[in-house]
């Protein structure tokens, strides 16, 4: 089996979600994270989770929603006391699009590292054009566990990230053409620190771009690694899943597989 470790399934049309759940049972994928981004949807996303016995979900504010929600620790802290909320997040710092004010996405960010302390939860980081500025806040910060997710930029952020105890987490753009750097990157981060994921509905893998991702199409991405690391698929499958599962150790795996 694989895990699809940071997916959106709060994001795709209700009447579509039993079929995506259903499609990515068929391909293998059995468990899924899927990742809150705004306080306000949340109730949304957990009442996902608490449909099904193999999807777990976080609770966070992304850095594009930082200015509209300035979460404080202790209001993730509360939220994290649901059964089915094994992580924090996503949250991070994202200087691409800047959507809000740089200083208050780094104030949520350490909102959420605190809050990651404080319960023990591994926090889901997303980084876009702020390497430097979010390695030094996870090495000030020291959060108790987590993962930079969709990782596609530098090699120093992944190493020190890695030394940190954080997992990497690799997404579809490993599998575009453009993405050899990263694949090369790849190559040399230690196995037993990767995990895999969609963040579906965005950034469908090779051979599926331009259709809206699902995890089902994960599949592609985990061939993708397995021959990246050259060990055979069932290996990459074990691995990933048994990495996801320390990461996330408040998640149970699946009955018939525990
Ligand atoms: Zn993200
Ligand atoms: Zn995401």
């Amino acid at each position: 089996m694989l895990v699809d470790s940071h997916c959106h399934l709060d994001f795709a049309k209700e009447e579509e979600r039993a079929g995506i759940i259903a499609r990515a049972r068929g391909a293998g994928v059995r468990t899924l994270l899927t990742i809150s981004t705004k306080l306000n949807e949340f109730p949304g996303v957990r009442a996902i989770a608490e449909s099904d016995p193999d999807i777990w979900c976080s609770v966070g504010v992304h850095p594009h929603e930082a200015e509209v929600e300035p979460a404080a620790a202790e209001a993730l802290i509360a939220l994290t006391r649901h059964p089915k909320v094994v992580g924090i997040g996503e949250t991070g710092l994202d200087f691409f699009y800047e959507h809000s004010p740089r200083e208050q996405q780094a104030q949520v960010f350490r909102a959420h590292l605190t809050a990651s302390r404080e319960t023990g939860l591994p926090v889901i980081v997303h980084t876009r054009d702020a390497d430097p500025e979010t390695i030094a806040i996870l090495e000030e910060e020291k959060p108790k566990a987590g993962v930079i997710h969709c990782f596609s930029t530098g090699r120093e952020l992944a190493e020190r990230a890695v030394a940190l105890g954080f997992y990497i987490s690799i997404s579809g753009i490993a599998t575009f053409k453009n993405a050899q750097a990263l694949r090369d990157i790849i190559r040399d981060l230690p196995l037993e620190r990767l995990l895999v994921e969609t963040d579906a509905p965005y950034l469908a893998p090779v051979p599926m771009r331009g259709k809206t991702n699902e995890p089902a199409f994960m599949v592609h991405t985990a061939a993708l690694v397995a021959q990246l690391k050259g060990v055979p698929q069932e290996e990459l499958a074990r691995v990933t899943t048994e990495n996801f599962f320390r990461l996330f150790s408040k998640a149970q795996p699946p009955a018939a597989a525990a």
